[in-house]
């Protein structure tokens, strides 16, 4: 990763997601002297600096001005001023450009930059990149080389697993699988830990069984080559236990119930673009 990603970095808001992926970065062995921050609030800025060593700055221009790849992490609503306020020196040094922030398309921060033909990547992340285990969606404009689609990648690849689609459109379907995801994982865990003390537990025992067998399961799936279907039907015995449970759900159309889902999340997704 460090070989990939010799650029230097500038991250454009020092908020949560940029603290995460400064730090996975961090941990992978990329100096700190390549990595750039800035943000309004100096306290932040400290920390960071103390933390991994990296260079900060208050001022987004001065941040900008030092890297080869600019990376949006502030939120959606202020973007437009941050692009508008690096709008000049974005198309006098052509950085890559890489967007974090969900709903914002490339047609958007290329009418806020000033030109549609800087290379600009959109990136839609999750929160578990917070824990190293995120997984994001990126899609890249033409402008983008190869090898700027390799850095991207590795700098994504810090906090989980990052995959490209191939059309900006997808990134509304990633929005509506791993963006939103966490929620939907989350609330089975609720339901499963209220199931469990429906059934007499106590709640912190349904709560760790719960928490427990969901990252259990997770593991499992993550950590073997053998498809999820396969993996269930092996813990699914004839006449058993876990057969009478998946027979339920299947009944009350939990299949249904996801796709409906995420066409929720998908079509949310497109209108907030
Ligand atoms: P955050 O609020 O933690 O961080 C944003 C930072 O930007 C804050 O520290 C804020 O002080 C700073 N800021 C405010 N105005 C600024 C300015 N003018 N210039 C520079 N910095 C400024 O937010 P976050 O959770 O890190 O999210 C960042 C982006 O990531 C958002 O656009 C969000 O849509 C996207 N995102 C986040 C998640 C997530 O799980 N947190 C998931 C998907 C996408």
């Amino acid at each position: 990763m460090a070989q990939v990603l010799q650029k230097r970095l500038a991250f454009i808001g020092a908020g949560n997601m940029a603290n995460a992926i400064i730090g996975g970065l961090r941990q992978q062995g990329l100096a700190a002297d390549l990595i750039y921050a800035s943000n309004p609030e100096a306290s932040i800025l400290a920390e960071l600096q103390q933390t991994y060593g990296i260079h900060t700055q208050t001022s987004n221009l001065e941040v900008a001005r030092q890297a080869e790849i600019w990376v949006l992490a502030v939120k959606p609503q202020i973007l437009r001023q941050v692009c508008q306020e690096l709008s000049a020196l974005a198309r006098q040094q052509r950085p890559l450009i890489i967007s974090i922030a969900a709903g914002v398309t490339l047609e958007m921060l290329g009418d806020w930059l000033g030109a549609q033909d800087l290379p600009l990547i959109r990136c839609m992340p999750n929160t578990p990149a917070l824990v190293g285990a995120g997984a994001s969606g990126l899609y890249a404009n033409a402008q983008v080389t190869e090898e700027e689609k390799a850095s991207a990648q590795a700098l994504m690849q810090a906090v989980g697993i990052s995959l490209w689609v191939e059309e900006e459109a997808l990134i509304d379907a990633v929005t509506g699988i791993s963006g939103s995801g966490p929620a939907y994982f989350f609330l089975a865990m609720e339901a499963l830990a209220a199931a469990g003390e429906a059934q007499g537990l106590t709640p912190e025992v349904a709560r760790q069984l719960s928490l427990q067998t969901a990252l259990g399961a997770a593991r499992m799936a993550c950590e073997n080559t053998v498809d999820v279907a396969e993996l269930r039907r092996r813990v699914t015995s004839p006449k058993g236990t876990t057969e009478r449970a998946i027979q339920s759900f299947e009944a009350a159309g939990l299949r249904q119930i996801y796709q409906d889902a995420v066409q929720a999340a998908v079509t949310r997704s497109q209108e907030l673009a």
